[in-house]
């Protein structure tokens, strides 16, 4: 499938801005776990970030698809997109459901760079994969809402203004009985009660709002964030009380595209990376890629990218037109996290011990790319979704 010239030129100049940021620059961040501000800061400047930002906010009023190619090619460029990815995907939510006087008050600044909507509070400690039982709260109190609770996982809190926050307005009901079919928590009760918050954590820090970083094997810049009697302003809930979980939904769908974009990226860049080395690399008098023990497992690799990739795009463009996409996103992601992964791992195999130097970048991006069959979404958690919603089988949890 060709692309337009349009996203031909944006693939181009995301490429030449990437190519500013070279893999000394990354390895003396992952090594510090340090924040990549300047690489943020040129894809802000470049407009890049809001891409998805309607053009009467001052964004780009790029398409879905637009947004893929962004965010793909940061990834095949060997830089690392998961620093500011969050600006893309949590618009879905604030557009669509965000009212005109919360767009105009945000998005004209996000586009100029001057507010930083990075921060997706969902993940609890508690709750895991089960986002319906989260315990955080928001009590009404006159013009405001009440904070309290905790969330984890919560990336790039640090580094970002702006946080969009899910978080309980009416206690969770019972549970329904389980159906004959054996469906068990069912109907429209489930999903409410919970509602969507934009938190301003340059007020909120110091003031309910505290942000703990975790380390982990990769450079993430995420954190545990802790709400104590946090006060948001009642005017920065989103949409309906009650209604938030469908809004989230919108923008998981969103999140979802642009991370399997991520992933088509680090797959195309560990397969590049293997195919070079194999056809260089002279053991036993001769290329290591003239034997097929090598080449057929890069050529599996890229197998699976394209045919994840043919899934990405079918997502993207359904999102688009406004058409429901929640098993394209799904499948999408889940198809090319695998394909990121295995990628990765063909790739180490390709570089025998090289795979593990540093200076080579591929155990960064190695570490870097597992994330995806975890997060946003995990392998099973796509599955039960698949198996469910899409094959009619009985609700497995
Ligand atoms: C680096 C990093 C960054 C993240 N950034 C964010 C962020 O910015 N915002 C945010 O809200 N969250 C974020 N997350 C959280 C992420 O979305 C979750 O980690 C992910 O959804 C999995 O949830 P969990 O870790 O609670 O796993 P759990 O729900 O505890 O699941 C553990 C394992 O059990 C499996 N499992 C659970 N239930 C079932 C079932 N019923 N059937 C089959 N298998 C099951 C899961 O598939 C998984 O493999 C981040 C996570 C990481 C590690």
């Amino acid at each position: 499938m060709s692309e337009s010239a349009e996203l031909a030129q944006i693939r181009e100049a995301v490429r030449a801005l990437c190519a500013d940021f070279p893999g000394e620059y990354w390895r003396a961040l992952d090594r510090e776990r340090a924040y990549p501000e300047q690489f943020v800061a040129a894809l802000t400047k470049a407009g890049f970030l809001a891409a998805l930002i309607p053009e009467q906010y001052g964004g780009s009023g790029l398409t879905m698809s637009a947004a893929v190619a962004i965010m793909e090619e940061i990834q095949a460029s060997g830089c690392n997109g998961a620093a500011g990815h969050a600006q893309m995907y949590t618009m879905g939510t604030l557009l669509r459901h965000g009212s005109a006087e919360q767009k105009a008050r945000y998005l004209p600044d996000i586009a100029r760079g001057k507010l930083r909507l990075q921060a997706f509070g969902v993940t609890e400690p508690t709750s895991g994969t089960d986002t319906l039982a989260l315990r955080t709260n928001a009590v009404r109190d006159g013009d405001y809402y009440v904070v309290n609770g905790q969330k984890i996982w919560t990336s790039r809190a640090e580094h970002s203004d702006l946080m969009l926050l899910l978080a309980r307005t009416t206690p969770r009901p019972p549970p329904d009985p389980p159906s004959p079919a054996g469906e068990g928590r069912v109907g429209a009760s489930r999903t409410a009660g919970l509602s969507v918050f934009i938190v301003d954590m340059r007020e909120a820090k110091g003031h309910g709002l505290t942000i703990r970083p975790i380390r982990t094997m990769m450079n993430h810049a995420t954190t545990e964030v802790f709400f104590e009697n946090m006060r948001v302003p009642a005017a920065n809930m989103i949409g309906n009380e009650g209604e938030g979980f469908r809004y989230i939904l919108s923008g998981m769908n969103a999140e979802r595209i642009l991370i399997a974009a991520e992933c088509i990226g680090d797959a195309k860049w560990f397969i590049a990376k293997a195919a070079s080395y194999a056809g260089e690399r002279v053991v036993f008098g001769r290329p290591i890629g003239q034997n097929q023990g090598v080449q057929f497992p890069i050529a599996r690799c890229y197998i699976a990218m394209r045919a994840a990739e043919l899934m990405v795009r079918e997502a993207a463009a359904l999102y688009e037109a406004g058409q429901e996409c929640g098993a394209e996103a799904n499948m999408a992601k889940h198809l090319a996290a695998e394909a990121s992964w295995a990628a990765a791992d063909m790739c180490v195999q390709t570089h025998g011990g090289f795979g593990f130097a540093e200076e080579f970048d591929i155990e960064r991006k190695f570490r870097e790319t597992r994330l995806y069959t975890v997060a946003p979404i995990s392998t099973n958690l796509v599955l039960s979704y698949i198996a469910e919603h899409v094959l009619g089988l009985p609700r497995s949890y």
